[in-house]
């Protein structure tokens, strides 16, 4: 390519940046040159190969022109890997594909699993309640689950799912053989449920085993909030004491709330010693959880709102006693504005 293809410059009217480079911007940043605009997964792949690559021969071919113009699109170049504005990497229609870089056992079957996204700055872009679906093939079919990781959008970087392994499970098992490198397809997100600040007055949660990971969601985001007034009362069953998952995270999470989160464990084989609720969560435990006033004014954002995650037996059982109680039967499926709001 000739100089006479040159065009007007950026770095003082002269003719000084050479076509090459209008060319490579453009490939950086498609859909205006040298806007800043979000690249795409595409740009990125590009910058950490060719890029160098394209820049070193363009310098070579244009070497004073050039030495301005590089310098700047360098500039640019490396702001817009490393911005502060985190990318949101969740997409609803694509599976993505994240890659497990850790997995902690937390207790006898299950296990957290660590995913990295593709840049130390992304968040996952995940709002507060809702969920993704991870698939895999099993047998030749596409199989999907649904999981609601227990980060938030301002862990970035990475994500975290607590998963409970079904030894007859498809993706849970899927899951636990997935070694360290390999990549896992997600998409998302997905659910109705979305909180924001001060949703409801009172929020009751009763939760099962792996069902609590929704509400660690909700009640670490409202508690990091200080505008937020939501108090939150946590009913969590568990079958025995080491089946607890996140519990010190929870303790912790109480004892810092100033009164605004209250945990209350339920087990089926309590320890000796035990001074929390045994057997299973009954009308009687809910009663004296729920907040003051009872079942309240049935408007959203008015009276109280009950969150339910857990197995379904688990979840038959308290919707029963939730009607004893006075409240509406959640729906198949469940709104944002239900009183009852069922995962
Ligand atoms: C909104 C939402 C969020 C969820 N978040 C999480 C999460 O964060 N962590 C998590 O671990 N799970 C979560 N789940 C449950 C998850 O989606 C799967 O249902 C679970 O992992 C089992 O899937 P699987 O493919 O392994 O088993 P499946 O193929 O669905 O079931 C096959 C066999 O596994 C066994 N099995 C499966 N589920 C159960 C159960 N609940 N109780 C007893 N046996 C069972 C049974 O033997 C069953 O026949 C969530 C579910 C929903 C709806």
């Amino acid at each position: 390519m000739g100089r006479e293809e040159s065009t007007t410059g950026i770095l003082g009217g002269k003719p000084s940046i050479p076509l090459d480079l209008i060319r490579l911007s453009s490939h950086l940043f498609p859909s205006s040159s040298l806007s800043l605009h979000t690249p795409t997964p595409h740009s990125i792949t590009m910058a950490n190969g060719d890029i160098v690559q394209q820049l070193t021969k363009l310098a070579e071919t244009y070497p004073k022109e050039l030495g301005g113009a590089l310098v700047l699109l360098s500039a640019l170049l490396f702001f817009l890997l490393n911005r502060a504005t985190p990318r949101k990497v969740l997409d609803p229609v694509e599976w993505r594909s994240f890659t497990l870089t850790e997995k902690i056992a937390l207790s006898h079957n299950t296990a957290l699993y660590r995913f990295a996204l593709p840049h130390p700055n992304d968040s996952l872009g995940l709002p507060v309640g809702q969920h993704i679906s991870v698939m895999a093939e099993i047998n030749g079919k596409e199989v999907m689950r649904s999981y609601t990781p227990s980060t938030l959008d301002d862990d970035k970087g990475h994500f975290d799912l607590i998963v409970k392994t079904y030894e007859k499970g498809n993706i849970s098992r899927y899951l636990s053989l997935v070694t360290i490198g390999q990549q896992v397809k997600i998409k998302g997100p997905k659910g109705k449920f979305v909180y924001t600040r001060n949703l409801a007055p009172h929020l009751l949660m009763i939760a099962g085993g792996t069902g609590i990971t929704p509400m660690y969601q909700i009640i670490k985001s409202s508690l990091k909030d200080a505008a937020d007034q939501t108090k939150i009362s946590l009913i969590y069953a568990n079958v025995e004491e080491n089946d607890i998952l996140l519990r010190k995270e929870l303790d912790d999470l109480a004892a810092g709330s100033n009164g605004r989160f209250v945990v209350y464990h339920v087990l089926n084989n309590p320890p000796a010693g035990w001074t929390q609720g045994t057997g299973f969560i009954t009308k009687e435990i809910i009663e004296q959880h729920q907040p003051d006033g009872g079942v309240g004014s049935p408007e959203h954002g008015v009276g109280p709102k009950v969150l339910l995650c857990g197995p379904p037996p688990m979840m038959s059982a308290m919707k029963g006693h939730l009607k004893e109680l006075g409240y509406p039967a959640p729906r198949s499926v469940s709104k944002l504005e239900d009183q009852v709001f069922l995962f």
